[in-house]
């Protein structure tokens, strides 16, 4: 036992230090390396797996509305961005550059991507013509880099893995409704998947995407209370159809610029899944998205040994066979004790332990991750049984983190207020806001917090800014920020 909690003790605990946790946690559950360049990271299998389960769940959904993925290229000429003034005035200060290949000086620098939005845009001008041609709906799965001057492993790293969609239609309103679809299947996804609830709203123009006519996010608390920008989807109006000459015939045989949008989620999505559900002993995993959702521990003296393995074996098939993701860990040369700590600290949703007397009476023992309770279930009612303990513990996960942005959210009528409440506590804070580029910088610069959306359906609608005190336009969520 004494192992045991040297084991636990080398994770800091979260009321210590959320940040050291964070970074224990990562290393210890092994999900990454630091690369030699900064920011960048390897993403570990144990993190990749999770990466290609919320990517299978994701273009499922982006497929189903009919979407298509493609590959387009690395390098953007550096042409294309100067075509759109506030998309290179956004990303020049994050854009790496490539000005010499096979010791030779290119004519022409070309940026490493940091977002598709003017590759899309020279192309879609080539291969959009006529209405017919419209809408049209590309997804891609991609690296980006931007040279991040903070950085955090997976919430925001130089070079990241993401998808973009790219979208364009006849006109606005068709446009605006597929900037809502997608930021709607990203709420479901993250809400249902992830388990992690979010506040659905639009950017205010100061946070808004470099060359979107309008931003909407949606935006996850984390266990310090600091808000996660989880995936955004942006209304470009004609910006880039202007920038790019994408044109098509309309039916009226008219030339009409095409309407676009983008949107996208990366790879930061797995840093918030850690922030919002790991606790002092480690990650833990919402079974939709864990890579292992059940780990089978065979347990007893070494004479029971094979009766008890035979045994965990054909259980193991009976989940494997209805579609679960389950392993048994048979190693003899480690305790029982030892393997429940390391599939606690790793965030396997559920344990199943079958010892000699399980075997006499025809059961097995089934724990939690999240609430550590213990279960005892009949074999024969295994799959039954495991599918719904997965399916409540999910529930529970994203209710327990709900209940936390509950406790954490509060309503304030002025900036003193803000300040008053950030000094002792942490969270989300809502206040009117006159609209004013101003009075969202004061509320920087005096709290440390940033708006994070205008919500589209708040818990009260403000009558005053709280900075100027004139009426309010919206009503804002703010918090500091990862
Ligand atoms: P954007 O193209 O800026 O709207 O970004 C789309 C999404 O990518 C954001 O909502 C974030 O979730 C994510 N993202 C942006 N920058 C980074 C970064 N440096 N590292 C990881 N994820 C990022």
């Amino acid at each position: 036992m004494a192992d045991e909690k040297q084991f636990v003790k080398e994770i800091t605990p979260q009321s210590e230090d959320f940040s050291k946790w964070y970074l224990d946690v990562i290393k210890k559950a092994d999900l990454m390396s630091y690369s030699p360049v900064r920011g960048c990271i390897v993403f570990k299998p144990d993190s990749y797996e999770i990466w290609e389960n919320i990517q299978r769940e994701l273009d499922k959904r982006f497929k189903e509305t009919g979407h298509r993925n493609a590959y387009f290229p690395l390098f953007i000429p550096e042409s294309f961005f100067q075509k759109e003034k506030d998309h290179i005035e956004g990303f020049n200060p994050e854009l790496p550059w490539v000005t010499e290949a096979a010791g030779e000086k290119l004519e022409e620098r070309l940026a490493i991507r940091p977002t598709s939005e003017t590759m899309f845009g020279h192309m879609y001008a080539e291969w959009i013509n006529s209405y017919r041609d419209l809408p049209l709906l590309i997804n891609q799965w991609a690296n980006v880099v931007r040279w991040e001057k903070r950085t955090l492993p997976f919430i925001r790293t130089s070079e990241f893995l993401w998808q973009e969609g790219h979208t364009a239609h006849e006109d606005e309103a068709d446009a605006r409704k597929e900037t809502m679809q997608m930021l709607e299947i990203y709420r479901d996804f993250v809400e249902d998947f992830l388990a992690i609830p979010v506040i659905v709203g639009q950017k205010t123009p100061s946070e808004r995407f470099a060359g979107a006519v309008d931003t909407y996010s949606i935006e996850a608390m984390m266990k310090d209370g600091k808000a996660v920008q989880a995936g955004t989807s942006h209304y470009l109006g004609t910006k880039f159809a202007v920038a790019f000459d994408i044109k098509y015939l309309d039916r009226e045989n008219t030339h009409q610029f095409v309407h676009t949008t983008s949107w996208g989620s990366s790879t930061r999505l797995i840093g918030a899944l850690i922030m919002v559900h790991g606790d002092d002993r480690g990650l833990v995993i919402p079974p939709k998205v864990a890579p292992t959702q059940v780990v089978m521990i065979p347990i007893g003296p070494p004479k029971s040994r094979e009766p008890v393995l035979a045994k965990t074996n054909e259980l193991y098939t009976l989940l494997k066979q209805a579609g679960i993701r389950v392993k048994v860990d048979d190693r003899a040369d480690v305790t029982p004790g030892w393997k429940f700590n390391e599939y606690e600290m790793r965030g396997i949703p559920l344990r199943i332990e079958l010892g000699p007397r399980d075997m006499e009476n025809g059961q097995m023992v089934l724990v939690s991750r999240v609430s550590g309770e213990k279960r005892i279930i009949k074999q024969e009612n295994l799959v039954q049984e495991v599918e719904q303990i997965l399916a409540e513990i999910q529930t529970e996960m994203f209710e327990k983190a709900k209940q936390f942005r509950e406790d954490n959210f509060t309503s304030v009528d002025s900036l003193d207020g803000m300040k008053q409440y950030l000094e002792k506590k942490r969270g989300f804070i809502l206040a009117g806001w006159c609209g004013s580029a101003a009075c969202e910088a004061e509320v920087k610069e005096e709290t440390g917090a940033t708006s994070r959306n205008i919500p589209f359906s708040p818990a009260e609608h403000k009558t005053h800014c709280l900075v100027c005190e004139e009426p309010a336009l919206h009503t804002v969520v703010f918090g500091r920020s990862y």
